[in-house]
């Protein structure tokens, strides 16, 4: 049996020791998994949204052991691990409510009733990754529940306390024994089998896009449906004509929220040439007040990162001779701390400014006009959101129709909510997660065609 502990990357002490999932877990997971979907699929859609509220409730009710558990294993500022938890809630909260709109249709043909159906998968896969347990799990869970189906859920081996907790609470609420169960255990075990197996239907997996390949291929085997939410490294796109200081104010927090391990985190900062240094005089001081330091503490804006391995990951894209216009201050001792670093490199190819470093680190580059930002924004093989700042409405449509990226904001960071769909271009991902749309993205469609003339006997 392989145990794995949990550690808080705040102080490095254990939280706690989590038995890893084998792959004859998983199997007898799936099994139970697919008996509860039946009778889940089976209730009234009005039954199975009432007890999805219930979990709901329940969840809110748990929202500050949620929030302080991932505070422990995860580093996150208490603030952000309360929203977090209600996010989760949120979903699904807003997953309950499209169980009675799952809505097929009736599409006019001759000589009959032609009507289509969303139907249920049966039991989906759920592969999380650590930077954001509680939402991840929950956009793709909340969902798959309320469209009828069974929900498997793998965490990342770094966090997998909240995802336990919920599927706790989700019992206790009065969900069915096996509908929806987590396995925590290491990415190419209890991970693989799940994608392996042939009785889970779909897999969403958010993750990296090294690994999100390999699962897709091996979900191709069976023609088992995939959604993938990969990296990305999104742009900052701040124009002369912008409102400079709110800018600046608030380019800080967009990558460095989550110690900036956030697929949507700007981390590519470009800037119009003319305005470019007063950017910079008026982003130093906004980065060295965000307030580093215990997540515990609610004032605290930014946290450790999550291990000492992505400590040695980051530490290696700012080696002594990079080009760091001005950092940050992180605590000494112990801990996974960075302090936040901007670079700003001669070439818009440095590996600082095209690969997705996952700390808390930025580059700031400069751009000639409209045509040259957004081929700067286009310049990596990622596409997952962006920021555009211009007080012109015609430029902001422009520049926003013409960046590769499936979530943008205009004079804002703010690009993810659970009522709108949320997924990448590009090498960012496949399919789109959250929105009008989450939970069909859970079913197939199947269309009937009724004949009514047949038995037609005048
Ligand atoms: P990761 O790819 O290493 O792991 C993600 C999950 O996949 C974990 O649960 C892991 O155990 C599992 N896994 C690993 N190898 C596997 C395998 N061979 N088969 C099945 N499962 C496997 O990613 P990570 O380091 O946990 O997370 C960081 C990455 O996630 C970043 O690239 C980030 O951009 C991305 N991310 C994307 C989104 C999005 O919505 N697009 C959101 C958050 C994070």
């Amino acid at each position: 049996m392989q145990e794995n502990r949990v550690i808080n990357p705040a102080t490095e002490e254990v939280v706690a020791t989590v038995t890893a999932s084998t792959p004859s877990d998983v199997d007898a997971a799936v099994a139970r998994a697919a008996r509860a979907q039946r009778s889940w699929a089976a209730l009234a859609p009005a039954d199975r949204a009432r007890q999805l509220r219930r979990f709901a409730a329940a969840v809110d009710d748990h929202l500050e052991e949620l929030a302080l558990l991932e505070v422990a294993e995860a580093g996150h500022p208490i603030g952000n691990a309360r929203w977090e938890a209600g996010n989760a809630r949120d979903l699904l909260e807003y997953a309950a409510g499209g169980v009675e709109r799952l809505n097929g249709s009736q599409i006019p043909v001759a000589g009959g009733l032609n009507v289509t159906f969303h139907e249920p998968l049966g039991v989906v896969g759920v592969i999380a990754p650590w930077n954001f347990p509680m939402p991840i799990a929950a956009w793709g869970t909340a969902p798959a529940l309320a469209a009828g189906n069974a929900v498997l859920l793998k965490p990342a081996d770094l966090t997998p306390l909240t995802a336990l907790r919920l599927a706790e609470i989700g019992l206790e609420s009065g969900l069915p024994e096996g509908l929806f169960q987590v396995l925590p255990g290491a990415g190419r075990v209890a991970g693989n089998a799940l994608v392996e197996h042939p009785g889970v239907a779909k897999v969403v997996f958010t993750g990296s896009t090294a690994v999100g390949k390999q699962i897709m291929a091996k979900c191709a085997d069976r023609v088992k449906r995939v959604t993938l939410e990969l990296g990305g490294k999104n742009p900052n796109i701040v124009f002369a004509d912008a409102h400079l200081e709110r800018a600046a104010a608030s380019a800080p927090g967009s990558f460095l929220d989550n110690t900036g391990q956030d697929c949507c985190a700007r981390s590519r900062i470009l800037v119009q040439r003319g305005v470019f240094d007063r950017f910079l005089e008026l982003l130093e001081p906004a980065v060295k007040a965000f307030r580093v330091g215990d997540p515990a503490d609610p004032a605290t804006e930014m946290g450790p990162l999550i291990s000492a391995e992505q400590l040695e990951r980051v530490r290696g894209y700012v080696p002594d001779d990079a080009p760091v216009a001005f950092r940050g201050d992180a605590p000494a001792g112990k801990g996974f701390w960075y302090p936040a670093t901007v670079l700003t490199p001669d070439s818009p190819d440095h590996p600082a400014a095209v690969e997705e470093i996952f700390g808390p680190v930025a580059v700031v580059l400069p751009f000639d006009d409209e045509e040259d930002a957004i081929r700067l924004a286009n310049g990596t093989d990622y596409g997952l959101s962006g920021s555009i700042w211009t007080r012109d409405t015609g430029r902001a449509v422009r520049v926003s129709r013409g960046v590769a990226a499936g979530n943008l904001s205009v004079n804002s960071h703010s690009s993810v909510r659970y009522s709108t769909p949320f997924g990448g271009f590009g090498q960012s991902g496949l399919g789109r997660e959250l929105g009008p749309g989450a939970l069909t993205a859970f079913t197939e469609t199947k269309n009937v065609f009724i004949d009514t003339e047949e038995q037609r006997s005048d």
